[in-house]
């Protein structure tokens, strides 16, 4: 097991939330950040994803079918941001379904997983994707219009550098569309009534972003018009049109819905812009 300092503000300096399958769940006294400390050490953690897309029965097909609304809502969102042919990037992709929704409206559309079985599959389907980590990933600078983390960043051990990368490899008024779940409010709600429940997923989700936190740990990364939503809410029209366009005339037509209906609504969306000149980091 490693001890780790907070992944946004560098502190040690922690409060307990929780403790659930065998580990403390704490949240930074300076941020607010909640994470899973200590937390195994990474050929531990790789080793416990084996089989973790197969984990409760679930298949090809269930994996689909759960996260089908989501990706619809997402390819909504691009296709009216960016024309045909744009690059798409979906970090995490798991077994490909999102790139295969993408390459189906016409986007060059491509994805990364760390597990072999399910960049196998997408292989044999004859799509896009590459077996690679976030941290190990090859793309230049300024290689994609959008880049998509569903239910990733929660997993990574460190989500800052994930995000700074993803910033790298966009291109300036590229966007990130990332989903997150939000865990800790329902835990807090549950632990008044002393109601046992193993919801933040520990080890595999090491991470719990607020929508405080999703903020500043986005703007950290140097993205810019960070819009955030629960997921069950729907953005205003009005507001989305206003952030991104700032940033990018071709995207003033964004209408971003969300929709927590599958997950409970414990879930929060973000889109966030690369802007012209912000601050390149690595
Ligand atoms: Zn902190």
């Amino acid at each position: 097991m490693e001890f780790i300092n907070c992944n946004i503000c560098t502190a040690d300096d922690t409060r307990p939330v929780v403790s659930q399958n065998g580990y403390d769940i704490v949240q930074c006294k300076h941020c607010g950040l909640v994470y899973v400390n200590p937390r195994p050490e990474a050929d531990v953690l790789s080793r416990l994803y084996d089989g973790y897309h197969q984990r409760n029965g679930k298949d090809i097909h269930s994996w689909s079918v759960l996260m089908k609304l989501i990706y619809k809502e997402c390819a909504d969102t691009l296709t009216q941001v960016f024309p045909r042919g744009a690059d798409v990037l979906d970090i995490g992709c798991g077994y490909g379904h999102f790139v295969s929704v993408m390459s189906g409206l016409g986007f060059r559309a491509s994805g990364i997983d760390p597990s072999a079985n399910e960049v196998s599959a997408a292989l044999q389907n004859g799509l896009d994707v590459r077996l690679s980590t976030v941290e190990d990933i090859s793309f230049g600078e300024n290689s994609f219009d959008a880049v998509t983390m569903f239910y990733v960043l929660e997993h990574l051990r460190d989500p800052l550098y994930a995000l700074k990368r993803a910033f790298h490899i966009l291109r300036p008024n590229g966007l990130l569309i990332l989903r997150v779940p939000h865990t800790t409010p329902i835990v807090r709600a549950l632990s008044a009534f002393n109601i046992k429940n193993n919801l933040y997923d520990a080890p595999f989700h090491l991470y719990d972003f607020s929508p405080e936190t999703l903020r500043r740990i986005l703007a950290l990364a140097g993205f810019q018009s960070i819009l955030i939503t629960p997921g069950t809410a729907t953005l205003p029209h009005v507001f989305v049109e206003m952030a991104v366009s700032r940033a990018a005339s071709a995207a003033a037509r964004l209408i971003y819905r969300t929709s927590g209906r599958l997950l409970g609504g414990v879930s929060k969306s973000a889109v966030a812009v690369k802007p012209f000149s912000g601050p390149e980091t690595r």
